[in-house]
């Protein structure tokens, strides 16, 4: 594989240029938002400088121009994924409501008492949380596969866990705290034996690595569109035809119906049964462009990128002393983002003298408190990558922690 032209692709980056106390800004929060290049930003304001209207086909032509790119968002999407066409591509603000759109469509109504709802003991909580709301009302149990030391799954308990009590297997594919890369398509494997669905939340793999729905199998697959380069208000919830075909909405509104009188109302086609009142119009054009600008780089050196800039933070950061790192080591199964803690030190203090170095890290929890309790400390502080980081920039965040250590070690 070529490797990236660094330098090149941050000119599309005004951002990455900003001071702070003269200071360029060293943008290692990624696994949070990604940073938007110009060509996605053009394509928004050129959507609101030029054909900004409401869509679903009104007579004028610039309702036309609007509901074409909207409604073709879903097909350039469904394309990047490997989905079989706009039907199985809903638009939502992000994976969050993803995994709420299907824990209340289908969660809601199809789950039992004595159901098992398997997760992973290193769900997000968007998924962790939600899960363990659908499971106190319709009595099904949650439960979750355990970690091991290393940060990989247990695929032994795994196989204890999805039996033919269970009903649905939600995993993360790529760990937004551990890095793990999780055997997602082997876990719906699974699944389906024991004639259960799989959600995998692909939030922190679908930026960084090339991802075919067909190929994992998955039921449901979700992502967000701010971490993949592009818009904040804008994910994708990827589900199988027949299955949202079964499924009833779980918002209502204009936009999603077939008829409606006074005493009932029939559902539209898919997608838009799923995407009542007027959405994210402007971010779907983002996100267009932003997949065309993935797309022309290549997923695959994205992927080899991080994760050679990846290593070399874990390797730095192994060769410390005092470090104590999370997840597996470098390697096939580990994506572009190292949590750590410094002995001695707060994560929250590290994060703050990296800011001081103007180092954007993230310190807390990373919305997995769970994971934390199991790893035995309260918050670690992460750094996580993208296609514009150099190595150069990691040897920024390693020569802060003699900061960190002099204050507070
Ligand atoms: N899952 C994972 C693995 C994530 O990293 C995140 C974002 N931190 C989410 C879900 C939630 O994404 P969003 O905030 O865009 O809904």
């Amino acid at each position: 594989l070529e490797a990236l032209d660094v330098e090149a692709i941050r000119e599309e980056f005004p951002i990455l240029e900003r001071e702070f106390d003269g200071q360029q800004v060293v943008y290692l929060d990624n696994a949070a938002t990604t940073q938007t290049p110009d060509p996605v930003v053009d394509a928004m304001s050129d959507y609101y400088r030029e054909y900004n209207a409401n869509i679903h086909r009104g007579i004028h032509h610039l309702s036309q121009e609007a509901s074409i790119a909207y409604e073709e968002a879903h097909d350039r999407v469904a394309d990047f994924i490997g989905a079989d066409g706009r039907e199985e591509v809903i638009f939502t603000k992000n994976t969050t409501e993803s995994e709420n759109l299907v824990a209340y469509a289908w969660g809601l109504n199809e789950l039992e008492p004595g159901d098992r709802v398997v997760l992973t003991e290193m769900e997000h909580h968007a998924s962790l949380v939600t899960w363990q709301q659908i499971g106190e009302q319709t009595g099904a149990d949650v439960e979750y596969i355990r970690v091991d030391d290393d940060g990989r799954l247990d695929m032994d308990h795994a196989r204890e866990l999805i039996d033919d009590d269970a009903a649905i297997v939600s995993a993360v594919h790529v760990s937004n705290t551990l890095g793990t890369v999780n055997p997602v398509a082997e876990l719906t494997e699974l699944a389906h034996e024991h004639g259960a669905l799989s959600f995998i939340d692909g939030a922190q793999a679908v930026p960084n690595r090339p991802v075919d729905v067909g190929e994992i199998d998955a039921d449901f697959y979700a992502f967000s569109g701010h971490k993949m380069a592009g818009p904040t208000g804008i994910g994708v919830l990827y589900g199988k035809r027949d299955l949202l075909e079964e499924m009833d909405p779980y918002l209502y509104g204009g936009g999603m119906i077939r008829k409606v009188t006074f005493e009932e109302s029939t559902w539209g086609d898919l997608p838009w049964k799923f995407e009542p009142g007027t959405p994210q119009i402007a971010e779907a054009v983002g996100l267009v462009a932003a997949i065309d600008w993935l797309e022309e780089i290549g997923m695959d050196r994205i992927q080899a990128h991080e994760e050679e800039i990846a290593r070399y933070a874990y390797e730095r950061l192994e060769a410390e002393g005092d470090v104590e790192i999370y997840g597996p080591e470098p390697g096939p199964d580990r994506g572009g983002l190292v949590s750590f803690n410094l002995e001695g030190v707060h994560a929250h203090d590290i994060a703050s003298i990296m800011n001081d170095h103007t180092v954007a890290v993230r310190a807390g929890d990373h919305c997995t408190q769970p994971l934390h309790d199991r790893l035995g400390v309260a918050a670690s502080t992460r750094a996580s990558f993208y296609v514009y980081n150099t190595k150069d920039e990691v040897d920024k965040l390693v020569a802060a922690l003699d900061d960190a250590r002099q204050l507070f070690a």
